[in-house]
């Protein structure tokens, strides 16, 4: 092998992040470097897919003829490992701005956790990647040599030592792509090994859908990856396992995915595609790059990176591969996404994919529920957004209630099957977390019915409820509806207790509006409490009120609006409160307890936006009083 030869004529600085990945990269003793090798033949595959698709409507680029492959050499006496490719290519600049900046989102990602600390770095390495610049974990030395697929553009080379600068040099190269020649560090002389190379991309680039040559000193190349399209084989003749390696290979991520969908279909549109549900919403890479969607391809030639335009927004936690030949191949990527075969890809993709989700829901609940778990929210916003995906996606969803309580959880259709009789509608309350609204006093009369109540506690729950509005034709309704229409009251769902007598009751009341004011709409006796002095309830028009959760959580300035206040006329806080009115109404007490009261509903719902400082004095004035 010759080494190239030209004269440097530019020597420039890495960027100031470059640097600092570089420094950590070159002293990392990283148990899987062998992972620069996938980076390396990703950006291969990367540039071959884009010439591929230059190629489909501009004829006139350098090397029309040349094979699309990559291709491995290896000189084990001089330490060298070279891969070439026959992609897009670089110029000049383009090596500059590609090889002297941070292109790779997962290298961005993984410096500001190495920046916070957050694990060990050889941990960090391997959950981003780190695009190119992890060649220099196995390298002391790489040069670049790269022709543009553009004619009038001039090859350049790059070279560096992975310190803080490269050598930017003219070059001399015919042909078009990229050729990257690594002098291997002492210790990384595995890589120049034939089988050892050969290891590696089996298990890390198997997929890659050009073939991957390893050039012998004789002989013929040698292709050494399966270059299968997966998505283009029939269902069952793949295994389970090979899903496994497939996702892992397409998404860099370490974990199985909790599900995959392998669909083959003619009619009504032509389409092979594998998709996946990851076991994590957070994995490593993703985390920062908002980027979702599936990759695209045509007759096996890559459109779209990231088509958003496959399946609705909500399933966009969904990772997979999509072919079809009903797409013409000149489709640009700009126009792709108007071309009517879309939308009916889109069908086919999304009905499938809740078909698999909902037999898995109904086969290994278990599993479910980690999906539901990591994705409900997605499905919730899908509820909301999505006109017409109610009905396929509520039976997907899922509560915690009055019945199940905190540890396990339960559908709509189990809560139909659970509905009491003469119970015509399916009940939910709404709260900031489980233990509080577990303890709403919503639920006394729920309680004394023996009707069960979805705890609500998401703050999209209750916009995500307003949308549903039914399940098998009966109605969802708000616990703190001001008319429930609940079946008649059996005798041990009265109170115990003397009731406050109603001329002191009614006293009582007007004391609270005027106490209140603005703070509520009104003030009432409750048919419903039987355990808890009062409750806060909605008036009928009162939209928002599913909404306030959210609202809160989404603006500033935002305010609930006034409900009205209910109180149990037979709890003994309401008759002794009644009482000290007829007795002593200056007492101060009256006042601040009517406050206490209001508030305390307020902070059981989770929506206590008052003073802490004032409340807090409050209650010490009334344990005082009751000490004395
Ligand atoms: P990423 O692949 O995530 O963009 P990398 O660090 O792996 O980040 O690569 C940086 C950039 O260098 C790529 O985006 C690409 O523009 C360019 N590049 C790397 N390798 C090649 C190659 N073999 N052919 C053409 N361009 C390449
Ligand atoms: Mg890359």
């Amino acid at each position: 092998m010759t080494e190239p030869t030209a004269t440097p004529n530019e020597s420039l600085e890495y960027r100031a992040e470059v640097k600092q990945l570089l420094d950590i990269l070159a002293h990392s003793l990283y148990a899987d470097r062998e992972v620069f090798l996938r980076e390396l033949i990703s950006n291969a595959s990367d540039a071959l897919n884009r010439v591929q698709f230059e190629m489909l409507t501009n004829h006139d680029v350098v090397d029309p003829e040349a094979e699309l492959a990559i291709h491995l050499t290896v000189d084990e006496e001089t330490r060298t490992l070279i891969i070439r490719d026959t992609g897009i290519g670089m110029n000049r600049d383009e090596l500059v701005e590609n090889l002297g900046t941070i292109a790779h989102s997962g290298a961005r990602t993984f410096l500001q956790n190495a920046a916070k600390g957050q694990g060990a770095l050889e941990e960090i390495i391997g959950q981003f990647g780190v695009g190119f610049y992890s060649v220099f974990m196995v390298a002391d030395e790489v040069t670049v040599t790269s022709r543009s697929y553009r004619a009038g553009d001039a090859a350049a080379m790059w070279r560096s030592t992975g310190d803080s600068k490269f050598s930017l040099f003219d070059a001399d190269k015919g042909n078009r792509g990229t050729e990257i020649r690594i002098k291997l560090k002492e210790d990384a002389a595995e890589f120049a090994q034939p089988w050892r190379l050969e290891s590696v991309v089996r298990k890390h680039s198997d997929y890659v859908s050009f073939p991957i040559y390893l050039d012998g000193k004789e002989g013929e190349p040698r292709p050494i990856n399966r270059r299968t399209a997966l998505w283009r084989q029939s269902p069952s003749s793949v295994e389970a396992s090979q899903y496994d390696e497939f996702y892992k290979q397409l998404t860099l991520d370490d974990h199985e995915p909790l599900l995959h969908v392998h669909l083959v279909a003619d009619a009504p549109v032509n389409v092979r595609a594998v998709l996946f549900v990851p076991s994590q919403r957070e994995r490593g890479a993703l985390r920062l790059t908002p980027d979702y969607g599936l990759r695209l391809y045509s007759r096996k030639v890559l459109i779209q990176d990231r088509s958003r335009d496959l399946l609705p927004e909500h399933f966009r936690f969904v990772e997979g591969v999509v072919d079809s030949e009903d797409l013409p191949l000149n489709v640009s990527r700009e126009t792709v996404q108007s071309n009517p075969v879309m939308r009916q890809l889109k069908r086919a993709l999304t009905n499938r994919l809740i078909k698999e989700i909902r037999t898995l829901a109904e086969n290994d609940n278990a599993k479910y529920l980690k999906l539901w778990t990591e994705y409900g929210v997605f499905l919730k916003q899908g509820v909301i957004g999505e006109p017409g995906s109610q009905e396929s996606l509520a039976d997907l969803l899922r509560f915690h209630s009055s019945h199940t309580g905190a540890d396990a959880w339960t559908d709509l259709k189990g809560y139909v099957t659970r509905m009491q009789p003469e119970q015509k509608a399916i009940y939910y309350v709404l709260g900031d977390n489980l233990a509080t609204t577990a303890r709403s006093p919503h639920l006394d009369t729920f309680r004394a019915h023996n009707i069960e109540v979805l705890y609500l506690v998401d703050p999209i729950d209750g916009y995500m409820a307003s949308m549903l509005r039914e399940f098998d034709g009966r109605p969802l309704h708000n616990v703190d509806d001001a008319n429930l229409d609940l079946p008649a009251n059996s005798g041990d769902a009265q109170p115990e207790g003397e009731a406050a007598p109603q001329e002191d009751f009614d006293k009582l009341v007007s004391r609270f509006r005027s106490v209140l004011g603005e703070r509520v709409r009104d003030v009432r006796e409750s048919k419903a409490l039987v355990d808890s002095p009062a409750r806060l309830v909605s008036a009928e028009d009162s939209f928002e009120r599913d909404l306030q959760y959210l609202r809160r959580l989404m603006e500033d300035d935002y305010k609930a609006p006034a409900k009205i206040l209910e109180l149990n006329r037979r709890h003994p806080l309401v008759v002794h409160l009644a009482t000290r009115i007829e007795q002593a109404p200056e007492d101060a007490l009256i006042d601040a307890s009517i406050q206490q009261v209001l508030d305390n509903l307020l902070l059981l719902e989770g929506s206590f936006s008052g003073s802490v400082a004032d409340l807090v004095a409050r209650m010490q004035q009334l344990m005082a009083a009751a000490l004395e």
